[in-house]
C-alpha cells in the first residue's frame, strides 16, 4: 500500500480538537491564499496564522497581516520587505519580516507550523513545497506547477519526509473526495478503472480556430464560471489547465495516462468522477467555490463551514458534456504527450508555458502562439531522465531560454 496521499495515517489523528493549528500560507495575496484566509476566519478555536508570504505586493500584504498578525511575513524583494516591515512597526505589529526564496522554504518548513498552504503560481512555489514535504507537514497542494515539474521526486518528498499530501486543485480534492481511503501503487487493486477530469472548457469552448487565433487578452481573462489568478485563468482558456491536472492527477494518484480522460462539463457542478470496475461512477458536486476543497484540506478528516453557498440543483437546472477538442485546444495534446514522453518534458512544457503566457498577457504575442511556443520548444529541446531538482531547475531555466527566444525571432 501506498502511504503518499494520505488519509489514514496516524498523524492525522493526532490532530487533538480544541489545539490551535499553525498555517502558513505561501501566496496568501493570491486568490488561493485569500480564500484561505477567509475559512481560517471561520475557525478562530482551530487554526492560528503563522506565516504568510508574497511576491511584491506590499499594500496586500500589510492589509493581511494586520487583520491577521502572524509571527513571520515573507516578501520576495528586500526592498518590499524593508518597506514592510517599517508600514507593521508604524502600526505596532510586531510580525518579523523576511525576505527571499530562503524564507520562504523557512516559513514552509518552521517546526511550529503544522499546515502549509502551498499557493504560490508557477515554478516558483516548487522549493517552498519540496520543503514542507520534506519536513512532513500537512501540505495543501494548490501549485499544481509543482507536481507538473517534479512529480516523482515531490511524491518521493512527502513519502520519506512523512508529509500528509491534500490536493486543493477542485478537480483532484474531487477525485480524492471520491476515492477509497485505501490506496495502492495499482489503481485497480481499489477497483478503479479510470478517472474522469471536468472541464468547463473555459470562455472559448466553442469558439472557430479563426475566432480563436483573435482573442485578446481581456476576452481570456474572463472566465465563466470560476475567479482565479491571471496565469490559471489564461491556461483554463488554451486548456493548459487540463492539461497541467492531468499531469497532476497521474502523480497523485498513480494513474496511467490513458486512465485519465478530460470531459468538458461547462457548468463546473460536477468537479470530477472516479469510475470502478463495477460500473459506479461517483462524482463530487458543489458550487465554484475554492473555499470548499479549502475547507476540506484544512479540516480532513472533519468537515468544516467553508462559507460556500448550497448547491441549487433545480435552479442549475441540467449538466452537460462533451468531449474535449484537442484541434482546437493543442495545449491539451501537448500536455498528454509530454506526459507520455516522461522524464523533463512536463517541466519544458511548464516552463515554456509560463513565457507563453506572461508575453500574452502583455499583448506580445497571439492566443494561438502559446501552443505553437511550447511545441516548438519542446521537439528543440532534449529530453532526459529526471534525476534531482537541482537539475529541473536548470532544465527550467533553460526552457524558458529557449521560449524567450523564440519570442525573439518573432519581433
Ligand atoms: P494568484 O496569481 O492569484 O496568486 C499568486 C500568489 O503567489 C500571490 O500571493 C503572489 O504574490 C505569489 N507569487 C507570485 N510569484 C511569486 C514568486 N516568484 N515567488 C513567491 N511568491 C510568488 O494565483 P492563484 O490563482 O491564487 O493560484 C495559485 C496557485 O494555485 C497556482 O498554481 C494555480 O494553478 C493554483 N490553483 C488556483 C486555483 C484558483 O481558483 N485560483 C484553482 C486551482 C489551482
Ligand atoms: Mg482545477
Amino acid at each position: 500500500m501506498d502511504n503518499t496521499l494520505m488519509d489514514s495515517k496516524p498523524v492525522l489523528l493526532n490532530i487533538a480538537h480544541g489545539v490551535l493549528q499553525n498555517v502558513t500560507i505561501l501566496g496568501a495575496t493570491g486568490t488561493i491564499g485569500t480564500q484561505t484566509l477567509d475559512v481560517i476566519s471561520q475557525h478562530p478555536e482551530r487554526f492560528r496564522v503563522f506565516a504568510l508570504t508574497a511576491s511584491s505586493n506590499v499594500k496586500g500584504l500589510f492589509d493581511l497581516c494586520k487583520q491577521y498578525k502572524p509571527q513571520y511575513a515573507v516578501m520576495l524583494q528586500a526592498s518590499a520587505a524593508i518597506e514592510l516591515g517599517a508600514q507593521l512597526k508604524a502600526i505596532g505589529i510586531s510580525t518579523i519580516v523576511l525576505h527571499g526564496e530562503e524564507a520562504l522554504t523557512e516559513v514552509a518548513a518552521h517546526p511550529q507550523v503544522d499546515i502549509v498552504m502551498a499557493a504560490i503560481v508557477g515554478a516558483a512555489g516548487l522549493h517552498p513545497a519540496m520543503a514542507a514535504a520534506r519536513a512532513g507537514k500537512r501540505i495543501l497542494l494548490a501549485n499544481k506547477e509543482t507536481l507538473v515539474m517534479a512529480g516523482n521526486l515531490f511524491m518521493q518528498a512527502v513519502e520519506e519526509g512523512g508529509a500528509t499530501l491534500l490536493p486543493i486543485d477542485s478537480e483532484h480534492n474531487a477525485i480524492f473526495q471520491v476515492m477509497p481511503r485505501q490506496r495502492s501503487k495499482v489503481l485497480a487493486d481499489i477497483g478503479i478503472k479510470r478517472i474522469l477530469l471536468t472541464a468547463s472548457g473555459g470562455p472559448f469552448r466553442n469558439a472557430s480556430l479563426q475566432e480563436l487565433s483573435a482573442v485578446t487578452r481581456a476576452q481570456a481573462l474572463n472566465h465563466p464560471n470560476w475567479i482565479m489568478g491571471p496565469k490559471i485563468t489564461i491556461d483554463s482558456a488554451t486548456m493548459m489547465n487540463k492539461g497541467l491536472e492531468v499531469i497532476e492527477a497521474h502523480w497523485l494518484f498513480n494513474a496511467a495516462p490513458d486512465q485519465i480522460d478530460v470531459v468538458v462539463h461547462p457548468q463546473s457542478v460536477i468537479h470530477s468522477m472516479v469510475e470502478y470496475s463495477d460500473g459506479s461512477v461517483l462524482a463530487q458536486l458543489g458550487n465554484p467555490d475554492m473555499r470548499t476543497p479549502i475547507a476540506y484540506g484544512l479540516g480532513f478528516p472533519d468537515r468544516l463551514a467553508s462559507g460556500v453557498s448550497s448547491l441549487d440543483l433545480l435552479k442549475i437546472g441540467r449538466l452537460d458534456f462533451c468531449a474535449p477538442d484537442q484541434v482546437r485546444f493543442p495545449c491539451l495534446r501537448l500536455a498528454y504527450e509530454a506526459l507520455n514522453t516522461g522524464g523533463t518534458a512536463p517541466a519544458i512544457l511548464n516552463a515554456a508555458n509560463e513565457i507563453a503566457v506572461e508575453a500574452f498577457l502583455v499583448d506580445r504575442i497571439g492566443f494561438m502562439d502559446i501552443p505553437s511556443m511550447i511545441e516548438s520548444v519542446l521537439s528543440a529541446s532534449q529530453i532526459e531522465e529526471v534525476t534531482s531538482i537541482e537539475q529541473l531547475v536548470s532544465v527550467d531555466a533553460g526552457a524558458r531560454q529557449a521560449a524567450k527566444q523564440w519570442l525573439e525571432n518573432q519581433d
